[in-house]
């Protein structure tokens, strides 16, 4: 069992501290600056065995050296993606199963926002984080992958099960829900998704992580492939390659 720990940082990045139940180890995940991640290790009296990053952008990998240095604890990264993760120790491919302590995880290769964007899938409890390949209600932007990899990466998602919890890189739930409604201004459970979503965010409640079962019908970058969607949409159906750029660059436009 792995207990989660949320933790907010900079402006609207999310880092999560995980801790496999059984043996006491500890990860945390895609750590922009070390000094939360420190108080909240030291408030629970914890170390830090791994850190686990999703891509190389500084607001992932920015607290790598200094846990490293503090903690002495071992940096897990993409293969393809070595020379860019810093003091990264294990470097992992597409598919290779790791543990931190009895939680076993799948590394999901999703090229696209960056060329060496990884996902972590622990199968046991179906979490995915997923870094900045899927948003709630958006996804990243593709600074370095093509759109056929992005599509590709999104599939792989979409096919783990319904109920995967996903664990996301940055809170952008409420910027992406008013592009979901101006794409599609028809749809009433989206309406009230929104409304939620907006409710939450006036608390400052967190809307990730999300249930891959919602993003299926409600994010855009799911539904490249669902005619009713595109229809209502209005955007011609042709192949999912083409009909997710297209979204994708009305994204970036908006
Ligand atoms: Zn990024
Ligand atoms: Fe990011």
């Amino acid at each position: 069992m792995l207990e989660i720990i949320q933790i907010p940082l900079l402006s609207d990045n999310y880092s999560y501290i995980i801790i496999d139940k059984n043996t006491n180890t500890t990860g945390c995940i895609d750590p922009s600056v070390a000094k939360n991640v420190v108080n909240i290790l030291k408030k629970k009296g914890i170390g830090l065995d791994f850190i686990l990053n999703t891509h190389h952008h500084h607001d992932h990998v920015g607290g790598n050296k200094e846990l490293k240095e503090i903690y002495n604890c071992k940096i897990i990264g993409c293969f393809n993606d070595q020379k860019r993760i810093p003091g990264i120790d294990i470097k992992l491919k597409d598919n290779e199963n790791y543990n931190i302590g009895d939680s076993l995880f799948k590394v999901i290769n999703t090229p696209g926002h960056t060329i060496g964007h990884i996902c972590f899938y622990f199968m046991d409890q179906n979490f995915l984080f997923c870094g900045d390949t899927i948003f709630s209600l958006g996804c990243g932007r593709l600074f370095e992958g093509s759109y056929e990899q992005m599509t590709e990466s999104i599939l792989k998602i979409r096919s783990l099960p319904d109920c995967t919890k996903i664990f996301c890189g940055h809170e952008y739930t409420e910027s992406n829900a008013k592009f979901a409604e101006f794409l599609d201004s028809g749809d009433d459970l989206l309406k009230k998704k929104v409304s939620q979503i907006k409710r939450d965010r006036s608390m400052s409640k967190p809307t990730v992580p999300t249930l891959l079962k919602e993003e299926k019908m409600f994010n855009p970058f799911m539904k490249f492939d669902n005619s009713q969607y595109l229809d209502s949409i209005k955007i011609e159906n042709i192949s999912d390659v083409e009909n997710f750029k297209k979204i994708r660059i009305m994204k970036d436009n908006f």
